[in-house]
């Protein structure tokens, strides 16, 4: 008997059919002998249906609202996926984030998961009952309801499977598996046996949802065994312990490291870049312009600052998430006393691009490829950022395919077979 978290997101669980299809799927590794938990998303579409519920009924909503309105779409999946598995045999039980509970900090609409209590699922599935719990939602310490920030479910899945010490997390999507970039985007992509938890941390934070980037950094330091593999299979697909899908596994579980330069490309477009021009070039500017912006909870990425010389000024550019863009500029507008700048200009028609492969490491090139790469095909490179298994530049948004599609070729990830 293995003990199995069992995650399905939005295109898994929209509508009754294929939310029966679900139940069938869970049925399968229960009759496998497995104790199984399931964590379920909102219908595809639903939670932006309700978060603009939230903006029509007031631009400066409440976010302890926001959670009560936006954890609803999965209060509804959890209820049907338990009632779907009844009907079909299975004795299932649905937990709400309350019920369990799942204790979060009190940010709400980003909230993070403290501790799960584990008694009354514990006795649940010493019942042999499966426990449907609803992703994306916690309680935080006043009894509130909280969310875990868009995409949450694959962090709530991995909680439980942390609580629950489970031998596997499988996170069943509309893919069947991570690639070496969006499938979508590039048909020659090639699915991927294996991603390491730092390369997925990397991938995920640069753009590719395929996981919420908390999900695998919380796998990576609880060591859950994460898999990413497709719903959309026939009852006749191999059981999810063959491994049919993605891993994503320690380093010491890849054999061929060394071949392994670029593991694959992800892309951006909720950036958006600001540009304050003729700030003075003095000690302290740098910190007069970023401080407000981080007590205002804003996340910088990228940032490139250019001296003039001869004016003693210099240009500073950055990109921040493109949703706070306004609160960034008014931000900024405040402190433009204390900061000095002349202007200021922004720009949301960008993407980022970025290279993840932990072969970085002992190969150098990885750069000056992807640079030649896209100035060949006239792509301007407007800002550049990396780390120590990733390369990432801000273009024009309109090039993010064209960007994607020869940068993929570029680091000969097309797949062999592919047309
Ligand atoms: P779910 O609703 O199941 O959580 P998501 O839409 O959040 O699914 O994530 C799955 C999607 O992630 C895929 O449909 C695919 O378009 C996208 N995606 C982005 N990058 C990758 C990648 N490298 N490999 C696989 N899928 C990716
Ligand atoms: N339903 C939530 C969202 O759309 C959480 C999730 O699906 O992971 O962001
Ligand atoms: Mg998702």
């Amino acid at each position: 008997m293995a003990r199995i978290v069992m995650k399905f997101g939005g295109t898994s669980m929209a509508g009754i059919d294929r939310i029966r299809s679900v139940a069938a799927r869970v049925k399968r590794e229960v009759a496998a002998g497995n104790q199984v938990a399931v964590v379920v998303s909102a219908m595809a579409g639903e939670t932006d249906r309700l978060v603009g519920f939230c903006r029509e009924a007031s631009a400066l909503y409440d976010p302890k609202e926001y959670d009560v309105v936006v954890s609803a779409g999965e209060q509804i999946t959890s209820g049907l996926l338990a009632i779907a598995l009844q009907a079909a045999g299975v004795p299932a039980r649905s937990w709400l984030g309350w019920q369990l509970a799942i204790a979060t900090s009190d940010a709400h609409a980003s909230a993070r998961i403290e501790n799960i209590d584990m008694a009354a699922l514990e006795a649940s599935l010493a019942a042999g009952e499966v426990a449907v719990i609803p992703g994306f939602q916690g309680v935080d310490a006043e009894g509130r309801v909280t969310t875990l920030g868009r995409g949450g479910s694959d962090t709530s899945a991995v909680a439980m499977a942390a609580a629950m010490k489970a031998d596997r997390c499988d996170i069943y999507t509309d893919v069947d598996g991570v690639y070496t970039t969006d499938p979508r985007i590039v048909p020659r992509a090639r699915k991927l046996k294996k991603v390491t938890y730092e390369e997925m941390l990397e991938l995920a934070s640069v753009g590719a949802k395929v996981l919420q980037t908390r999900s695998v950094g919380l796998a990576m330091k609880e060591g859950v065994r994460v898999q990413v593999l497709s719903s959309f299979t026939g009852e006749d697909a191999p059981m999810a312990d063959t491994l049919p899908g993605t891993m994503i596994v320690g380093e010491e579980e890849i054999d061929d490291m060394e071949s392994q330069l670029i593991t694959g490309i992800a892309h951006d477009k909720n950036e958006a870049k600001i540009t304050l021009i003729a700030v003075p070039d003095k000690p302290g500017a740098v910190a007069a312009i970023f401080a407000p912006l981080a007590a205002a909870n804003i996340n910088v990425d990228m940032i490139i600052q250019n001296i003039a010389h001869a004016a003693r000024s210099t240009d500073v550019t950055f990109t921040v998430p493109a949703a706070d863009l306004a609160r960034s500029i008014e931000v900024l507008n405040q402190a433009r006393g204390e900061i000095g700048f002349a202007e200021l200009v922004h720009d949301t028609r960008v993407a980022k691009i970025s290279v993840v492969g932990v072969g970085m490491r002992s190969h150098a090139g990885v750069a000056s490829t992807m640079f030649s790469t896209l100035g060949e095909r006239g792509i301007n490179i407007q800002a550049i950022s990396t780390s120590e298994i990733k390369v990432s530049v801000l273009i024009e948004e309109d090039y993010t395919e064209l960007a994607v599609r020869v940068l993929h070729t570029a680091y000969g990830l097309d797949a062999v077979d592919a047309a």
